[in-house]
């Protein structure tokens, strides 16, 4: 049906809502298609049961076309059954570059898809732009975020990447309209051999670090569980949240990755983010990119976090944290 020009965005459902993260790539999309042939299109797939009613948001936040696969099979999520309706779309609809938020369904689902189809993927993609020969360019921080390596799929089609929440953009909420179109095909997964015994959803108090105004950031420099307790107790004086890099949270200091910062975290934008004890990895710094003010507390005078950074201390972190603590407490 499609002819290897259009650009394909997985339209994520959680809950009543369309994940922010798939209208941010929406808004990805509608820029690369002005760098690509005047004839393509944004697709966005819809993939659930009874799900026709979000196109009209997918329509406002930029999809020239809304293509939705509505199935009983598919109103509860699976890989399985995900992944063998949107290999068949894709294969339908041919599209050249796909697009999949880097979520917790996102990180299963592409690489599914991407296996099903025998095209390649590029994961956890830092920006995304249009070479010269028409290819899309993936960016992606490596050798432990030393190097941003640019991916390219020069062969086979589609092009396929994800992106994390709150790396790229979405457009203002047009009232752009159109008519969503019905797919079907016959989904076939592991049936009966996978059955949902119940779902339980975790509830955290933390605020959502992509929401706190002030972040303290700590990494592998803070060297130990009992010496994040101060990070903790600093964040709860200026009403902020803790972040960390992917050291501190191997180590066990903080839990869950939604307290991870960087590409395979989460991407942050607070007025004021305070860190201590991080190099200043890519795969780190990508996250704080939109971040405001950026105060950096290294012993190391070279290290690169302080070429992201507004004010650079060169120190011991610990005394440093101690200090403001107490003079939070003062008043
Ligand atoms: C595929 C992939 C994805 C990744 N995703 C992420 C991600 O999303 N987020 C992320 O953060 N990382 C990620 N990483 C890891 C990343 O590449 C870096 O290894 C990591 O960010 C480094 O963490 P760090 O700065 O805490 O540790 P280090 O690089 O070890 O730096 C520790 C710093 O602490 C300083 N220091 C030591 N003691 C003190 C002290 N007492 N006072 C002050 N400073 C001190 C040191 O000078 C040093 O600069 C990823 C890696 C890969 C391969």
């Amino acid at each position: 049906m499609g002819e290897e020009k259009d650009i394909l965005v997985f339209a994520e459902v959680q809950g009543n809502n369309i994940a922010t993260n798939s209208l941010e790539l929406l808004g990805e999309a509608t820029r690369l298609k002005l760098q690509l042939d005047q004839n393509t299109q944004v697709i966005a797939a819809l993939l659930g049961e009874n799900i026709e009613c979000f196109a009209d948001e997918l329509f406002g936040y930029g999809a020239d076309r809304v293509i939705y696969c509505n199935d009983s099979k598919l109103a509860v999520y699976r890989s399985d059954t995900y992944g063998d309706a949107l290999a068949k779309l894709i294969s339908e609809y041919k599209p050249l570059i796909v697009l999949i938020g880097a979520t917790y369904l996102g990180m299963e689902l592409a690489p599914t898809v991407a296996a099903k189809i025998k095209t390649g993927l590029a994961a956890h993609c830092t920006e995304l732009h249009i070479n010269k020969d028409g290819l899309l360019v993936q960016v992606v921080p490596a050798f432990g975020g030393k190097v941003l390596g640019d991916i390219l799929t020069p062969i086979h089609r589609p092009q396929m990447a994800t992106i994390k929440a709150g790396i790229t953009k979405k457009n203002e909420f047009s009232n752009k309209k159109g008519n969503p179109e019905l797919f079907t095909c016959e989904i076939n997964g592991f049936g009966d051999r996978i059955q949902i015994v119940s779902i339980n959803k975790s509830t955290s108090t933390r605020k959502p670090l992509n929401e706190s105004e002030c972040i303290i950031g700590g990494g592998f420099g803070i060297g130990g569980k009992e010496n994040w307790s101060i990070l903790e107790e600093l964040a709860s004086l200026v009403n902020g949240s803790t972040g960390c890099t992917r050291p501190a949270l191997d180590e066990g200091w903080t839990e869950g990755e939604h307290t991870m910062i960087g590409t395979s975290g989460v991407a942050v934008s607070p007025k004021v983010y305070i860190n201590a004890g991080i190099s200043g990895a890519a795969h780190h710094t990508c996250g704080i990119k939109d971040a405001g003010l950026i105060i950096s507390i290294n012993r190391d005078s070279n290290c690169p976090m302080f070429t992201v950074s507004d004010y650079k201390i060169v120190a011991d972190w610990k005394p440093i944290f101690i200090s403001l603590i107490e003079k939070l407490k003062q008043g």
